[in-house]
């Protein structure tokens, strides 16, 4: 039975281990029901998933995956709570702890071991200061992926689901959206973790595409235009392009691909969308 949603039985957890938090790992622990709830519905967990977990921490959203999922694997880099994992998630012969940095786990290598290329689910309340390596080493590293269910710091939520000519559109919301369908599932207030983060937080559900929707010729040079037009957000695209030292693109070049696509060229990158980043990317190419 699930139990550490409680804060009794977190702060009974926390006391028998004399536990410390390390801030530089981004220790903030769940101690709300409702919250683990929602992300496990949201993850849509069956019998049948192999569920990526990272950064269990005391295992308490562990316990909730391990109740609906056919096999966990969870991964912590702090040597000090894998005893405390050992402990609270006894009762569970389908779950593997993995003493490790997720950024140098090989992924490609735990998938094929536990779901002979299904695809996999992640689920994790991440450690806030690797999202983004976390979230684009997943994306990039081509490992069978189902969906993607986290707690992430609910300014890098919203930019992950922003579109077109708002404030939070960015090189984020675009590499997220390249590779999945980005959906807010709730917001999550600071008095929901112990201890309280200084920021507020949101699930986020990124479900992968199932197929290449896109088309691009070459994905590094999509990501590295991208990249570029917002590194100065208050230039024109052409400049920005232009000024990038990792591109090769003339002023004349960007200009006539521009003037191609029927855009303006006084355009600015956050007015494009990804389909168009896409075209500009591929016309480049040639
Ligand atoms: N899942 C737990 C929960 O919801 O209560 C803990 C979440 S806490 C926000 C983040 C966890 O990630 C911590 O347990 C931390 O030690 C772990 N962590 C931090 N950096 C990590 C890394 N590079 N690799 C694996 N785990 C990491």
């Amino acid at each position: 039975m699930a139990s550490l949603g409680i804060p009794r039985n977190t702060i009974e957890i926390l006391k028998k281990y004399n536990f410390v938090f390390q801030k530089k790992y981004g220790q903030n622990f769940l101690i709300d029901t409702n919250v683990l709830n929602k992300i496990v519905d949201a993850a849509d967990i069956t019998d049948n998933d192999f569920v990526l977990e990272i950064g269990p921490g005391i295992g308490t959203l562990t316990q909730y995956l391990c109740e609906k999922a056919g096999q966990v694997a969870a991964v912590e880099i702090d040597n000090m709570l894998i005893p405390i994992l050992e402990d609270t998630l006894k009762e569970y012969d389908n779950v593997e702890i993995i003493h490790n940095d997720i950024l140098k786990v090989n992924i490609n290598e735990l998938a094929d071991r536990y779901n002979k290329g299904k695809p996999v689910k992640v689920v994790a309340n991440l450690p806030y200061y690797i999202t983004t390596p976390i979230i684009m080493g997943l994306f990039e590293s081509k490992i069978p992926l189902n969906s993607i269910t986290i707690m992430v710091q609910k300014e890098v939520a919203m930019r992950m689901q922003a579109g077109p000519g708002t404030k939070d559109y960015g090189a984020l919301s675009l590499a997220v959206q390249y590779y999945a369908d980005a959906e807010i599932v709730a917001n999550v207030p600071p008095n929901c973790f112990m201890p309280r983060p200084a920021v507020g937080s949101a699930v986020i559900c990124l479900k992968k595409h199932k197929e290449d929707l896109y088309g691009v010729k070459d994905e590094k040079r999509l990501f590295a235009i991208i990249r570029a037009s917002f590194n100065q957000r208050r230039k024109t695209l052409i400049n920005g392009l232009n000024n990038a030292a990792n591109l090769p693109y003339s002023k004349v070049q960007i200009e006539t691909a521009l003037s191609q696509m029927g855009l303006p060229l006084t355009v600015r990158g956050e007015s494009l969308t990804l389909q168009q980043f896409v075209e500009l990317s591929n016309i480049l190419q040639v």
